[in-house]
């Protein structure tokens, strides 16, 4: 804080800084508001193999805003995750993710995929989360081993020990664990074999450089020569092109997501076939 002006005149922040306070507070009670509205929904982003099958879908958030349109979990994430809201949009992600999962349970093409949802870091240590989450799978009908969680690297840095025993808990039940962003982060192989995880996901700034940039090629190699060694499946996101589709298969990645295949959705537009050769 600054001591600005004369006469004890106490200014703690500048015109400027004040007018960014005052905007994410707005925004901040948007939020608050949204949620209570039920503005926010759940988008889904298929998921395919190297056969074109559809395999998996991540639930993404949206803000369906009154005035401002739709909005990406880019425009609001920040601002709810200092203010400790994130929690609240987190848990009707994962009850919208769940009731789908129990829809798409009844359909045929849809009825094994797997359905990814993001977990905010706050989220992993709040006190009764493996509680909460079981109790939604349980009412939801959705089946847990059809449920993947996505973890990043820095939040299970914060507390290795506890995250670790709480993923247990959530493993005891069938539901497994992806790391998104992978490569973004700092984890090492003596790191990764004591958690109990089932995939990575090679984070999309590595895949946008291919097929021309080599050290994200290397990179994206040591992270399969990882996951292959901890017996852990790997999938790249952000795939735009076939010739980056092409690159990873030829290493070794044969699970996809990214605009090549399909943008993130409605559940109803989530489309089974699509045309990659
Ligand atoms: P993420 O989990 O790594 O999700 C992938 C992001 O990449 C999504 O952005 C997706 O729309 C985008 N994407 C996928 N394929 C492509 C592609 O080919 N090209 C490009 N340019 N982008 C692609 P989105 O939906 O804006 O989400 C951004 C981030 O917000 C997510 O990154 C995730 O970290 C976070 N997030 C999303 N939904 C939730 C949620 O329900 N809870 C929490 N805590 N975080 C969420
Ligand atoms: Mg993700
Ligand atoms: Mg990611
Ligand atoms: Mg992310």
């Amino acid at each position: 804080a600054a001591k600005a002006g004369g006469k004890g005149e106490r200014r703690f922040f500048s015109p400027r800084m004040q007018d960014v306070i005052s905007e994410r507070l707005l925004l901040e009670e948007d939020i608050n508001r949204g949620v209570a509205a039920q503005e926010f929904c759940v988008y889904f982003q298929a998921q395919f193999n190297s056969n074109n099958d559809l395999i998996g879908a991540e639930a993404l958030v949206r803000w369906q805003h009154p005035i401002r349109g739709l909005l990406a979990p880019g425009a609001f994430i920040g601002v709810a995750e200092a203010a400790g809201i994130m929690s609240k949009i987190d848990r009707v992600v994962l009850l919208r993710s769940c009731e789908q999962m129990a829809i798409w349970a009844q359909t045929p093409i849809f009825k094994d995929i797997t359905v990814s949802v993001n977990i905010s870091p706050a989220q992993l240590y709040q006190q009764g989360f493996v509680e909460e989450v079981l109790k939604v799978v349980q009412e939801t009908g959705a089946n847990p081993t059809l449920l993947k969680l996505e973890l990043t690297e820095s939040m299970l840095v914060t507390d290795m020990h506890q995250a670790i025993e709480r993923m247990r808990r959530f493993k005891e039940a069938g539901i497994r664990f992806a790391i998104d962003d992978f490569g973004t982060g700092y984890s090492s192989l003596q790191y990764l074999q004591q958690l109990p995880l089932d995939q990575l996901k090679i984070d999309q700034s590595f895949v946008r450089r291919l097929p021309e940039d080599n050290s994200s090629l290397a990179i994206i190699r040591a992270v399969i020569a990882m996951a292959t060694s901890l017996g852990l499946e790997v999938i790249a996101e952000g795939l735009e092109t076939k010739a980056q589709r092409d690159m990873l298969l030829a290493n070794g990645c044969r699970l996809y997501q990214g605009y090549l295949y399909a943008k993130p959705q409605p559940a109803d537009q989530v489309k089974t076939l699509c045309e990659i050769k």
